[in-house]
């Protein structure tokens, strides 16, 4: 008998057929002698649906009231699918975060996992129930409900997986598997019968939504065994595999695209240079993440430093650094926000200097101007102007994926 915890997202709960579909899927599980603990999202919709409400009330509503209205979404999901499995004879319960001790930091809208006390939903194994948890949602130290971020379902999954040391942890969406770029961009996207931790995790931070950035970081830390595969159709799907020796090193592993990025560059005259490590601490301070810093010199005299943030953080960031300017020896801030990060990743890249110029070369020959780019050894990044980012992701597809990669 092993243990799994099966999750999934918002489009595989999306109708009560769906909702019906996933019960079958789970009491199979269960009928095979496993058992499962389940992690939901809101159905498809439901999240947007609630954050519009609350911005027609206020352009930037309560962050800590927003928590508690966003987490109602998981709660129905939940319910509705313990009484679909209940319907089918079987035994479950429908359980809160709060319910099974998920302790969170208390950053509303982007709350990290600390602890999980496993005691409740150790109860319920023991008694063969099919426990079924509401993602995305914890609590922090003072009892306030809070967050873990768009897309967050992931990580309750994986940090359960991790505290109830389950034998795999499987994520079921609406493709089967992970790809080598999303498939609705790029139709000729192969998918990837396994892929590094290290890889996923760039890929995840640079834009590839089908995992959660902080559920593949959860997964490194506790080398949970992490698969992706699709609810509507299930198979082998994608395995995140954490050695990275043993596999064939692909130079070139996936291609991602975010559109959640904005530009912003911090303007100072000289002879006084802006203080990128003042911005970078006010940046941290305020749980704000700076990428792809580089250094600008619009006019001669005019000289500063122009990096991206998550979009999420646009008015934040530049709330803080606008009322900091003297502090950071800044003439002004200035944003954009039609932009986009596209970027290739792969382990191979450590020992392979080609991919960089033929990653550039295939831009420039489709007329595609890189505002910024960033690289490391196992990734390389370019801002272009969001209006190209289809044709952006599609070229540099052609470019390292001619052949197959399995
Ligand atoms: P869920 O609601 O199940 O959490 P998401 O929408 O968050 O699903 O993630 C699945 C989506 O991720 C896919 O529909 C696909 O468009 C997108 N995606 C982006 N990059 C990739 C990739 N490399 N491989 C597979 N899917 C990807
Ligand atoms: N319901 C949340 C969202 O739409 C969390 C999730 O689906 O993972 O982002
Ligand atoms: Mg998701």
């Amino acid at each position: 008998m092993a243990l799994f915890v099966q999750k999934f997202g918002g489009t595989s709960v999306g109708s009560l057929e769906r909702i019906e579909a996933v019960a079958e899927l789970v009491v199979k599980t269960r009928q095979q002698g496993h058992q499962v603990v389940v992690v939901l999202s809101a159905m498809s919709g439901e999240t947007n649906r609630l954050i519009d409400m609350a911005r027609q009330l206020d352009t930037r509503p309560n962050s800590r009231e927003l928590d508690v209205l966003l987490t109602t979404g998981e709660q129905v999901s939940v319910a509705l699918l313990a009484m679909a499995i209940i319907k089918r004879g079987h035994s479950a319960i429908s359980l809160l975060a709060d319910q099974v001790g998920i302790q969170t930091t208390n950053h509303f809208g982007k709350a990290h996992i600390e602890r999980i006390d496993t005691k409740r939903l150790a109860q319920e194994l023991e008694h063969n129930r099919i426990a079924i948890i509401a993602g995305f949602q914890g609590r922090d130290n003072e009892g306030n409900i809070t967050t873990l971020g768009r897309g967050g379902t992931d990580t309750t999954a994986v940090e359960l997986a991790a505290a109830l040391k389950a034998d795999e942890c499987q994520i079921f969406t609406d493709v089967d598997g992970v790809y080598t770029t999303d498939p609705r961009i790029e139709p000729k996207a192969q998918r990837l019968a396994c892929i590094t931790c290290d890889e996923m995790l760039s890929l995840a931070g640079l834009g590839a939504k089908v995992l959660h950035l902080r559920s593949v970081e959860a997964a490194g830390r506790h080398k949970v065994p992490l698969r992706v595969l699709s609810s509507f159709s299930p198979d082998a799907g994608t395995l995140i595999t954490y050695d990275d020796n043993s596999m064939l090193q692909r130079v070139v592993s996936g291609i991602a695209a975010s559109r959640d990025e904005v530009q912003v560059t911090v303007i100072g005259s000289m002879p006084h240079v802006p203080n990128l490590e003042l911005i970078e601490a006010l940046c941290t301070e305020n749980n704000i993440a700076i990428d792809m810093i580089t250094q600008t010199q619009q006019h001669s005299e005019k000289i500063g430093y122009a990096f991206t943030v998550h979009s999420n953080d646009h008015l934040q960031v530049i709330e803080i650094l606008q009322s900091n300017l003297g502090y950071i020896r800044a003439h002004h801030v200035e944003s954009y926000m039609d932009v986009a990060k596209v970027s290739a990743v792969g382990l191979g890249m450590k020992s392979n200097c080609t991919v960089t110029g033929q990653f550039f070369s295939a831009l420039a020959q489709e007329g595609i101007k890189t505002l910024m780019d960033a690289s490391s050894e196992i990734k390389v990044s370019v801002l272009v102007e969001e209006k190209y980012l289809e044709l952006a992701v599609r070229t540099l597809h052609a470019t390292f994926f001619s052949e197959s990669t399995e």
